[in-house]
């Protein structure tokens, strides 16, 4: 079958991939999905799957040849292969950002370098390099790549808890634990005009340090939400970025905002914006990826999410809903416990729940 729609290829089958499928559809854009995983999710929703290894040149090269876009869905793609396909291909987000920010430790050096308040932090490669940091402790010990949902994390309140036979293999940092008053999280799509567009802040509560509801708006003062959207800005314009990005933050006892981490991508805490906007993050992410106009933001609703996550998902399955509740199911192959399975979010200024 031959068809003209352009093609935007996604590395990476995911949730996020999923829904980036969708959005493109909508678009009439056509979307190839790479990834290594046979079993990726986003096949269900995809217009060509591609399955292979990532060391696989000549199905990364066919791959590339094929897509008029290349974008990917999570951030701890080896580089190389970044390199690799944008060498045939324009990659957005431009892969050098992914350098910066898939290491915890050159994602806060490059935040301080724009005057950005992070936490504490110092780089950490033994028991004597804690030892020496102890005014950071309490504190929590991360490894710099490859984390998320708080894996490769470990809390320190003292040395008791650094353990003798910690080989300490890979890279770490340690950040000063904070006393969190909230966490909230700021989406914003640049396209490559320098267009922005800025999603309210978005407040998020984690559980067991996996994200567990995103609600907006976000209980927080003007000053807070002025200050989290120009930081966003800052970071986007000054890493040239095309594309969906959030920044995460945490805010402190005292109502001091810090940067936690950048996610050069669509992003977990934004899939309320589906249903409570005009334009989703992943629809304004296509959109600047691929080169089309940016639509200015409406808002529709205030808007709760609720992950999904391991077995709960069966509580879900065949469930009748309110029509102001949409069930995303991600139709992963198997349950996993501590596995993101799906989410569930509800449009709150309706009349009809
Ligand atoms: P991940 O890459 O797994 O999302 P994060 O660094 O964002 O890792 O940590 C996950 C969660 O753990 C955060 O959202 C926050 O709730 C908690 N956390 C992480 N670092 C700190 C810190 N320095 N102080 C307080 N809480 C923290
Ligand atoms: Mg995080």
């Amino acid at each position: 079958m031959s068809s003209d729609k352009p093609i935007l290829g996604i590395i990476g089958g995911g949730q996020l991939g999923s829904m980036l499928c969708q959005a493109a559809k909508k678009l009439n854009i056509s979307t190839t999905i790479l990834t290594d995983d046979l079993h990726a999710p986003a096949q269900n929703f995809c217009d060509a799957f591609v399955h292979s290894d990532y060391k696989d040149s000549s199905a990364l090269e066919k791959f590339a040849k094929t897509c008029d876009y290349i974008t990917f869905e999570f951030e701890n793609i080896p580089f190389e292969i970044l390199e690799q396909i944008s060498a045939i291909t324009k990659i957005n987000p431009n892969p050098n950002i992914n350098k910066i920010v898939q290491n915890r430790f050159t994602e806060k050096n490059f935040l301080k370098t724009l005057g950005i308040a992070t936490t504490s932090y110092t780089f950490i490669k033994s028991k004597i390099d804690i030892e020496k940091n102890q005014n950071l402790l309490p504190g929590i010990l991360k490894t710099c790549t490859l984390g998320y949902d708080g894996k490769g994390q470990h809390v320190i309140s003292s040395m008791e808890d650094v353990k003798d036979d910690w080989c300490f293999s890979s890279d770490y940092i340690l950040e000063k634990f904070i006393d969190l008053k909230q966490e909230i999280s700021v989406i914003i799509t640049r396209y490559s005009d320098g267009g922005l567009s800025i999603f309210e802040p978005i407040e998020n509560i984690h559980k067991e340090q996996i994200l567990n509801t995103s609600i907006i708006p976000a209980k927080i003062n003007s000053e807070i939400c002025d200050e989290a959207k120009i930081i966003a800005k800052k970071i986007s314009e000054k890493l040239k970025y095309t594309g969906t990005m959030c920044v995460e933050f945490f805010i402190d006892k005292k109502n001091k905002l810090y940067v936690n981490e950048i996610a050069p991508r669509v992003h977990n805490s934004g899939h309320l914006t589906i249903n409570a906007f005009n334009i989703s993050q992943f629809e304004n992410h296509v959109r600047a990826v691929c080169g089309l106009e940016k639509i200015e933001l409406q808002k529709k609703s205030d808007a709760k999410m609720v992950n999904i996550i391991g077995d709960e998902i069966n509580d879900y399955r065949g469930k009748l809903l309110n029509k102001n509740q949409f069930l995303f199911d991600y139709q992963k192959k198997e349950i996993k416990d501590k596995r993101k399975m799906g989410h569930i979010t509800t449009l709150l200024d309706t009349k009809d729940s």
